[in-house]
């Protein structure tokens, strides 16, 4: 399959504007199950949505200075577990609640594979990163990922930027396969925190 066609992306709001010395923005790329809301399963409805008490205080912060993207793998597609329409219908509810609550999420990339299917898109492999990149103009270095499973923090490293563990979600489960230069953090505030001082920027910044 196309991993194009496949991508569920939902249009965004356009964030903050590029900063004149700086023509590419930074990115955040954030896993959505067990990062942003609780990792319950397969979701197949927005009324399975529970978000983290932080996690929209975090994203206030964070899209002072980034933009702000949601990378998901959701494999029950291609496992019949939960069908695109519902996958895209949970992550329309997730971008339209964020932006109710003034968090713009540039754009949602969910993956609908299985990692037999061999496919482009799923995470760590760097597509939909390298996609943002081109249709946002992104300076991924300068980017970083969040999400409980090693293959978030790899994503940020396949494309030279920085990933964050998360030890909500999945994370504690795995936290023995981080490898020891990872970071690892209790939750998406910490990320949050780690990724702000570590740009050079205040992470008591008020949101
Ligand atoms: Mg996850
Ligand atoms: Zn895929």
């Amino acid at each position: 399959m196309d991993p194009a066609q496949n991508s569920c992306e939902i249009p965004g709001v356009q964030t903050t504007p590029n900063s004149p010395a700086s023509p590419l923005a930074p990115a955040v790329f954030l896993d959505r199950d067990g990062t942003l809301i609780e990792d319950r399963g397969y979701l197949r409805s927005p009324a399975e949505v529970v978000f983290y008490p932080a996690t929209v205080a975090a994203l206030r912060r964070l899209q002072q200075h980034f933009r702000l993207f949601i990378v998901t793998n959701q494999s029950g597609v291609a496992k019949g577990l939960q069908t695109l329409a519902e996958v895209e219908q949970v992550n329309a509810f997730v971008g339209a609640h964020l932006r109710e609550q003034g968090v713009n999420i540039a754009a949602v990339y969910c993956c609908p594979h299985q990692r037999e299917d061999n496919c482009a898109c799923i995470k760590p492999k760097p597509y939909f990163p390298e996609l943002a990149a081109r249709e946002h103009g992104l300076d991924l270095r300068r980017s970083f990922a969040i999400g409980d499973h090693l293959h978030d923090v790899e994503l940020a490293r396949q494309v030279g930027g920085t990933g964050v563990y998360v030890l909500t979600g999945h994370g504690r489960k795995h936290q023995g396969e981080l490898n020891p230069e990872d970071i690892a953090v209790e939750g998406i505030a910490e990320a949050a925190d780690w990724i702000l001082q570590h740009s050079g920027l205040d992470a008591k910044t008020v949101s």
